[in-house]
């Protein structure tokens, strides 16, 4: 885990401004079951409207990466052929962490729209303190109820439990 934790925060930090150690970042990854490639060309609705939601701020690449801001916090969106990564420090505020729920909220309800819609999505955090990737929640994509709201409640109920 660490090895390519590594590479996905170095990443990050060519486009990061500030001095910041590895020890601090987060990255959480979207990991689709069974596992699927979650390229542009496989997922082209949820790029499309991820790259919509994030227009003002900059685009994102296939296999790209690109620097977000929220008022005066950052974080990094990585495309990764094995799921999308989001990079950001252990002491993003939650008004950050709010601004994340909404772009993971989006990507999963596009991704039910998908030709190539994984069964299942988990998210998982890692960080380099820590010696095992965590499974923060996960969604049941052929559930037809899930709605843009019900995804939501769901991760910002998994992250208040994080930040206990
Ligand atoms: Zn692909």
């Amino acid at each position: 885990m660490t090895n390519s934790l590594n590479k996905s925060i170095d990443r990050a930090l060519v486009l990061w401004d500030k001095n910041v150690k590895h020890e601090d970042f987060i990255c959480l990854k979207i990991i689709p079951f069974p596992k699927s490639c979650c390229c542009f060309y496989c997922w082209p609705k949820v790029w499309n409207v991820i790259n919509e939601m994030i227009k003002p701020q900059g685009q994102i690449q296939d296999e790209g990466d690109v620097l977000l801001k929220v008022d005066d916090e950052e974080y990094v969106l990585e495309c990764h052929e094995s799921g999308p990564e989001i990079i950001l420090l252990a002491t993003a505020s939650i008004t950050l962490l709010t601004a994340i729920i909404n772009l993971i909220s989006c990507l999963l309800n596009h991704l039910q729209k998908e030709r190539k819609k994984p069964k299942e999505v988990s998210i998982v955090k890692k960080q380099i303190t820590q010696q095992q990737e965590k499974v923060v929640c996960k969604f049941d994509l052929e559930n037809k109820a899930f709605t843009l709201e019900t995804i939501s409640k769901k991760l910002e109920k998994a992250f208040e439990i994080e930040n206990k």
